[in-house]
């Protein structure tokens, strides 16, 4: 480590979008503990949640400040966050447009002069600011290296030309440790959001290129093949240090994970706790996913007739046109009244309640975090994806870990209009086997009991994904002695 005095001063600038900040607010909890100045780059508006996250009373806590940055004006009226856009034409803006925080953001470095950043995939051109001061670059976009290595494979501008989700067009990938197998219509097409969003894809690719390395949040032992590959074949420096939502071992920091209140929790944990051991089904599709009022409805027919209880987090009912007929005639009286479900309408305490012993199954969308927060807590999954890398996780999860029912869903697509409808048959059909007593549901649960303690394992002193942040903050170390030597 440093010498007495010195300091090892890192940024970490996350995408304002809840899949890509909370990992790094963790990332930047496990660096502080380990004595590194943390400054977290973010806007106004995500400020409040971010500083809510962490305890200032602790040292670790009074190593993490906020620094803020602001959108220049050629793109003035992009909001703060991606979490609270609500039409996919201001998601791709907010996108395609980040380097309009470019001035301000290398104001920021020229300013604090940090050893070094970790920065989102998604703000390709901070690779050019680390080269302009000198500085490594580490990248962080929040998915595994299974995604990474998949990804590295297809080429998103060319490789997925239109198909029709019914074609039967399957493809394998090739070149990677397993015969993984997917069909066209489920890989991202990049082309179909804009027909320039391709462009963005390719700059991301270079600029990881040309970067120091990259911070992946999961850990060794989930995935070996696909760490190995990743650094052996594609040739990238990376570390694994999670999950890093372990560190917050605290109920509190995991029920403010995300979210302004706290209101939710006593509601849910109550209602959890009259529950029966791993009786209970939670069904969530992360932050940014929406569906049709048809859709939603097919969800309340399948999650009642599967007869198992359940809490549901429904983000966009009652929003927009939606005419509020989003659930069946009298579904309030006969399932919720009754107790069998609960229904959170906006932000739920997912990682509380993944942890609750009444629950023992999660219906997901494959967000790389809900997927590792499945793993972390021990539960088998029915796997819903919606789009991007989430077709690529529930590969992994089904096929190579064996934790998931695949409930196949066949259109990668953020768009609700564009996606098919799942209907209530399918739904009640995979949670049935999910949840039920079948030798294979048996075994799905021995096998994500294992994962869990592995990934308990990972993070405790001396596991791997412990001594790989160290080796990390060694590194850094380094380098940034290395720099100072070179100067004087
Ligand atoms: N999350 C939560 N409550 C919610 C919805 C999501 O706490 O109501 C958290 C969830 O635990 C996860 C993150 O938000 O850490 C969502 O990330 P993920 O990669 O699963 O999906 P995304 O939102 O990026 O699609």
């Amino acid at each position: 480590m440093g010498s007495e005095g010195q300091q090892l001063h890192i940024f970490i600038f996350p995408l304002m979008a809840s899949g890509h900040l909370l990992p790094a607010v963790d990332i930047a909890k496990l660096f502080a503990e380990k004595g590194v100045r943390v400054s977290i780059i973010t806007t106004a508006g995500e400020e409040p949640a971010i500083e809510a996250s962490f305890c200032r009373s602790s040292e670790a806590g009074r190593r993490v400040r906020t620094l803020l940055v602001e959108w220049s004006s050629s793109a003035i009226g992009l909001p703060d966050s991606l979490s609270s856009v609500k039409t996919l034409d201001m998601h791709m803006d907010f996108l395609m447009r980040t380097s309009a925080l470019r001035p301000s953001f290398e104001r920021l470095v020229k300013d604090h002069h940090p050893a070094a950043i970790v920065t989102d995939s998604f703000y390709p051109w901070t690779a050019e600011v680390a080269e302009e001061v000198g500085i490594p670059r580490l990248v962080f976009d929040g998915s595994s290296f299974f995604t990474l290595c998949l990804s590295d494979k297809i080429n998103l501008s060319t490789d997925t030309q239109e198909s029709s989700a019914d074609s039967g067009d399957r493809i394998v990938i090739p070149g990677i440790p397993h015969r993984i197998e997917l069909i066209r219509s489920q890989l991202f097409d990049a082309k179909k959001m804009r027909p320039d969003f391709p462009d963005v894809f390719m700059k991301m690719k270079e600029a990881e290129g040309r970067s120091y390395g990259t911070v992946v949040n999961s850990f060794y032992e989930l995935e070996p093949d696909y760490a190995d590959h990743y650094r052996n074949v594609i040739g990238r420096k990376a570390w694994h240090i999670g999950p890093v939502f372990l560190r917050n071992e605290d109920a509190a920091d995991n029920a403010m994970r995300g979210s302004r209140t706290t209101l939710e929790q006593t509601r849910c944990l109550t209602w959890l706790d009259s529950k029966a051991e791993r009786s209970v089904l939670y069904v969530c599709f992360g932050s940014l996913s929406r569906f049709t009022e048809t859709q939603l409805r097919e969800i309340a027919g399948g999650l009642e007739s599967s007869g198992h209880p359940f809490i549901w987090v429904v983000k966009n009912a009652g929003q927009g046109n939606s005419s509020g007929q989003w659930l069946p005639e009298s579904f309030e009286e006969r399932v919720v009244d009754s107790g069998t479900g609960m229904i959170i309408r906006g932000w739920a305490p997912q990682v509380l309640i993944l942890n609750h012993v009444a629950v023992g199954g999660f219906l997901t969308h494959c967000g790389w975090n809900s997927s590792l927060e499945s793993v972390a807590a021990g539960l088998p999954v029915v796997t819903w994806p919606i789009f991007a890398d989430q077709f690529f996780n529930e590969r992994l999860l089904v096929d190579l870990l064996k934790v998931g029912v695949d409930i196949g869903v066949k259109t990668n697509a953020l768009g609700e209009l564009e996606r098919e409808t799942v209907k209530a048959e399918e739904i009640a059909a995979a949670v049935g086997r999910l949840m039920g007593d079948s030798p294979e549901a048996e075994e799905r649960r021995s096998r994500a009991r294992e994962l869990k303690a592995a990934a308990r394992w990972a993070m405790e002193e001396g596991g791997s994904s412990y001594n790989d942040l160290a080796r990390l903050i060694q590194e850094l170390w380094e380098k940034q002695s290395a720099a100072s030597h070179a100067r004087t």
